[in-house]
Formats: structure tokens, sequence, C-alpha cells
């Protein structure tokens, strides 16, 4: 029963929200934060193209506006709001169910705040780099992954063209790690902003490279590679791909999968075999469009290994 009023409850609560955050433009809102901010690359896009030939309104300019939105707001709508909710009281109550408190392995909670905030930073970025390369590794979990690597032109909204389960594998397997933090931070939107920034920039058509900074921070230049449909076998069979950061380049240059090997402007874009993969929203969601080409091929030839 109190399951059921925390699905109900996590409905009515995420669409007020939504509709609050429609109504009330505001900058500390993820709504017209992501507006502005996808405004802002567009417009740099149009100034400086990197890619000076691409059209303006590039391939699947659209089709990846439209899965911004839906993964940033809509699949929320339709019952990720409820399913999370419903997650965190069953892991409070399975706690409670043991006599004992949730178990803390670190506690942050005595830090300054920027501090622990650059910490959580950090450990999420790692921990998500972590998933992404699994994504590229076991074959069930790159028929989700897909969906990101089918773009074949590259503009900043492809930052958010993926699969919505891929949200929920990185919220499942990320829940347990950073619930053992310990962390008196309640507002984590200027964290969420920043990784939206660098996420949009990443995959714009703009040539940045962050210059000494590099070693930090994830770049376009960099992504690029991440994307390209061609790379060579050793690397495809050491890690199933390169680049896999998000934020942060940091943990690619510290594990070996960092590849910048030139100017990647040019690069082909997608995997072997995306010549039949589908190209609208609804074909590509449900189900997970089969893995076929080379590239699969690969993960399974290394995996058999
Ligand atoms: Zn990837
Ligand atoms: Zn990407």
């Amino acid at each position: 029963m109190k399951y059921w009023q925390i699905i109900a409850q996590s409905y009515v609560g995420y669409l007020n929200y939504l509709i609050r955050e429609l109504r009330e433009p505001r900058l500390q809102s993820y709504f017209w934060y992501l507006l502005l901010i996808s405004v802002l690359v567009y417009i740099c896009e149009l100034i400086h193209p990197w890619r000076v030939h691409q059209a303006r309104i590039r391939r699947d300019f659209w089709l990846d506006g439209f899965y911004m939105f839906f993964n940033f707001f809509l699949f929320s709508l339709l019952g990720f709001a409820a399913l999370s909710n419903v997650a965190s009281e069953l892991w409070l109550d399975a706690w409670r169910g043991l006599g004992a408190r949730p178990f803390v392995l670190l506690n942050l909670s005595g830090w300054p705040t920027l501090v622990q905030l650059v910490f959580y930073f950090f450990l999420k970025d790692f921990v998500q780099w972590n998933i992404h390369r699994l994504l590229h590794k076991v074959p069930w979990l790159w028929r989700f992954h897909q969906v990101h690597h089918s773009v074949r032109e590259m503009g900043f909204s492809a930052h958010l063209r993926y699969h919505f389960g891929e949200t929920i594998i990185y919220k499942l397997i990320q829940f347990i790690p950073l619930s053992l933090l310990g962390i008196s931070v309640v507002d984590f939107f200027v964290l969420d902003a920043i990784a939206i920034a660098i996420g949009h920039l990443n995959h714009s058509n703009l040539y940045l490279t962050w210059g000494p900074l590099r070693w930090l921070l994830n770049s376009p230049a960099m992504h690029i590679w991440h994307h390209a449909k061609n790379l060579p076998p050793e690397r495809l069979a050491q890690a199933g791909g390169v680049n896999f950061g998000l934020s942060l380049s940091l943990w690619d240059y510290l594990f070996g999968t960092a590849y910048l090997p030139s100017d990647g402007r040019d690069l082909r874009l997608g995997f072997p075999g995306d010549e039949t993969f589908p190209a609208g929203f609804f074909a590509q969601l449900w189900p997970p469009p089969p893995a076929t080409g080379e590239a699969d091929a690969t993960i399974k030839q290394h995996n058999q290994r």
C-alpha cells in the first residue's frame, strides 16, 4: 500500500514539478537551463563550426532534439520518477528490516560544501565511466547503447540521443556506490548543469581541446573518436572502444583508453553494421534493435576469449 502511495505521489509530484518548471522561466530550472545551454552552444556552432560543410540543420537534428526532451523530462513522467522513488524506499526499508541505518562507507558530511561537491562529481563521473565501458563490452547492453552510436553527423543535441534503457542502467548501477556516501549536500543542480554543458560541448560541432586542461576535461576533439565508425581492431579487442569519458578525460588517460591519433574532424561516425539500424524514434526504442555487423562480432569474439 505504501509503495502504491509513493507511485501516485511521484506522478502527481513530478507533473506539478514539470508544470512549475515550464511556467516559471528561471536559470535554476532544468527545463530552461537545458534550453538556454542548447541555444548558446548552437549559436557557437553557427558562428564558428568545426566541420564547415556540415548542414546547419544537420542530419537527425530534430530527432535528437526530441530525444533530448524525451530523456530529460517525458521519460520521468512515464514512470521513471515513480520507479526510482519506490526503489529508494525499498532500499531504506531493507536497512530498516535489518534493524540498521543505511551503511555509510565514507562520511563527507563534515567537509566544506564545495569539497563535498567536487568529490561527488569526480566519484560519480568515475562510476559512470565504468558503466559506459560496460555498455560497450556486454553485448546486451551494447544493444541499448547503439542508439547513441547511431549518430552519423555530430552536433550538440546528439549528447542526449540514447535509449531510455540507459537511464535505468546508469541509475541502477550508480545507486549503490553513491548511496554509500554520507553527504550533507541536498542540491546537485550546479553539478548537473556543469555535466550537461560539458556533454553538449563534447558532441558539438566546435573545435575545442581545452589546452593543458585536456588531461582532465573531455572535449569534442576527444569524444569524436569515441564515435568513430572504424577503430583499430586491437583497440576494440582491448576495451571495446576508446575515450569512454563523460565529463572528465582523466580516467581514459589513467587507464590507457585515451585515443587521439590525429584531428578527427572528418571521421566517419557510427558503428560497423549501422546501415541497417532503424532511423526513427519508435523503431529505435522498442525492442532494442538486434546488433549486427563487425562491432558486435568483435565484442563477442573478445568475450569468448
Ligand atoms: Zn559509447
Ligand atoms: Zn557521445
